[in-house]
């Protein structure tokens, strides 16, 4: 069994063609493919999702707000675009579970990394909200930190805004950027590159946690990366 950690951001649930907060189609896109990658075996999954489609927390902070308290909207906001992909996944015949790192009974099951093993090992896929319950973090870190608890071989971290990898510069602005297949830890934050956020970075390299990035939204993507294809670009 591959078990892996997928990063999906908030706004990946959202759609430049449509005003929606979460867009039902992209969500059953997303689900579909999941559940098509479950299908096929031999891969347990987890899924952090994030919330920046509802509120990122330093928006709130700039706006003059408490940064923790905003910060808490945030982790309220994964917890929404959780339930949406736990319905939309379930939609596809999948079991879920969805584990918050903030406690709400009556919403979805407390984080106990014991129990979110188990559920991968009966093939549930895990939604993983509320990020790690702490301000000042993005879901990047809690994504990898997850990954490292339930032993995880790597994250991947879809993408969503037509880069499909890590590229030499931010290819909308040089469109001569180079793609890299596979790139160093080191290379990533000697040059700055913004792969994930660089508490994550540094996180999954002291944890020799490989990342592999790549474009969520060409269709078939998300299945091959799940299957442990080499697409995109691959960390380590
Ligand atoms: N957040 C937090 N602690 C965590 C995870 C998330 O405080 O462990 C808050 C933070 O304010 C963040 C927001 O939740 O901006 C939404 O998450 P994120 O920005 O990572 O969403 P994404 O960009 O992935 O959609």
């Amino acid at each position: 069994m591959r078990r892996v950690v997928l990063k999906l951001s908030g706004e990946a649930l959202a759609s430049a063609a449509s005003d929606e907060t979460i867009d039902a189609s992209t969500v059953d896109f997303l689900a579909r493919e999941i559940a098509r990658a479950m299908e096929a075996g031999g891969l347990e999954l987890a899924v952090v999702v994030g919330g920046g489609n509802i509120w990122r927390g330093a928006t709130g902070a700039m706006a003059g707000m408490n940064r923790a308290n905003s910060d808490l909207m945030g982790m309220l906001g994964t917890v929404i675009n959780a339930l949406a992909l736990q319905d939309a996944i379930e939609s596809h015949g999948r079991a879920t579970r969805v584990m918050s790192a903030i406690g709400m009974d009556q919403v979805a099951e407390p984080y106990i990394r014991r129990r979110a093993v188990r559920h991968l090992e009966k093939g549930r896929v895990v939604i993983f909200a509320a990020g790690m319950g702490n301000p000042y973090f993005t879901t990047d870190t809690p994504a990898a930190q997850r990954a490292a608890e339930v032993e995880a071989e790597i994250v991947l971290k879809g993408t969503h805004g037509g880069v499909d990898g890590v590229y030499s510069e931010d290819p909308h602005v040089n469109p001569d950027a180079v793609r890299f297949d596979e790139i160093s830890f080191d290379d990533v934050i000697a040059r700055n590159l913004r792969v994930m956020d660089m508490t994550a970075i540094t996180f999954c390299q002291d944890n020799q946690l490989p990342i592999r990035v790549f474009d969520l939204m060409a269709e078939g993507n998300l299945g091959r990366a799940l299957a442990g294809h080499a697409v995109g670009t691959l960390v380590k």
